[in-house]
């Protein structure tokens, strides 16, 4: 098969040819090595592994990076969701320097509201796959709190109708007499209508409970390639094989965002294989 890329190979640095060489035109992981590093210095994912990692190469402001890789390595996987959340988890237990979303795996808060008051819930107290009214997902209380206030201002909603600012006994909220509330505190609209408006502006944001009664397998597959990816509550356990000999079910409920994200699009978005385990 003619490669377009063949002719390109000439101009990198010898040390990275035959690296280059060898990539394969499938999808999956790739690592960017320094010498003698253990750590890599930037992990990626492609549906196609040789044209992404040459697009880096072609990418100016990543000179710095390939100055610095001695190697490129590479795993195959037998499908895009499976690099997806291989290149998630390998960011988290490796923190390359060069991932920009370099964090660690911590607790991530949302806004609970089941249309009295909003809360702040962390996914450390509560388990958010199986927590109905939660909306949105944010590094930290501030974020969540900015998140709202913005929102609010943005559909002329009441902070203080939603439990964020104090009610002022016989008056309406600061905001009103702002014109950045639309006057529910005043009694200018409903609270049906308010909340219905309110409704609306969050659903976007809405996180989508576990639809299953446990847990799942993704099956992707391609020659060669056989991979179940096990799912339990939006959490990705590891990818098997085959499904004679399925690791325990987890016992903790770490909820972690990158893999409810890459999830939620393959099993919403997408005609994918999904095989329910119990
Ligand atoms: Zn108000």
């Amino acid at each position: 098969m003619a490669r377009d890329t063949d002719s390109e190979l000439y101009r990198y640095p010898q040390r990275l040819r035959e690296t280059l060489d060898h990539l394969p035109q499938a999808p999956g992981v790739y690592f960017f090595w320094a010498a003698e590093s253990k750590v890599p210095l930037y992990i990626g994912k492609s549906v196609n592994i040789r044209s992404r990692v040459f697009s880096h190469l072609r990418t100016v402001n990543e000179a710095r990076l390939l100055r610095q890789t001695d190697k490129i390595t590479f795993t195959e996987t037998a499908g895009d969701i499976g690099a997806q959340l291989l290149e998630a988890t390998l960011i988290k237990q490796l923190i390359p320097l060069h991932n920009k979303q370099l964090r660690k795996q911590r607790a991530l808060f949302s806004l609970h509201w089941d249309e009295t008051k909003i809360d702040i819930v962390s996914s450390r107290e509560k388990n958010f796959a199986l927590t109905p009214e939660l909306y949105g997902l944010y590094r930290n209380k501030r974020a969540a709190m900015e998140f709202i206030r913005n929102l609010a201002d943005e559909h002329q909603l009441c902070l203080a109708t939603l439990g964020i600012e104090a009610q002022r006994r016989g008056q309406g909220c600061f905001r009103s007499m702002l014109g950045k509330c639309r006057g529910v505190c005043q009694g200018k609209e409903s609270i049906v209508t308010h909340h219905s408006r309110a409704k609306d502006a969050l659903a976007t944001w809405q996180i989508k409970m576990w639809p299953y009664p446990g847990r799942v397998a993704i099956h992707e597959q391609r020659e060669g390639f056989n991979d179940y990816h096990i799912i339990d509550h939006w959490r990705y356990i590891n990818t098997v094989n085959n499904l004679t000999t399925l690791p325990p079910a987890a016992t903790e409920n770490s909820f972690d965002g990158d893999s409810y994200r890459i999830l939620c699009r393959a099993l919403f978005n997408e005609k994918i294989d999904v095989i329910t385990l119990e």
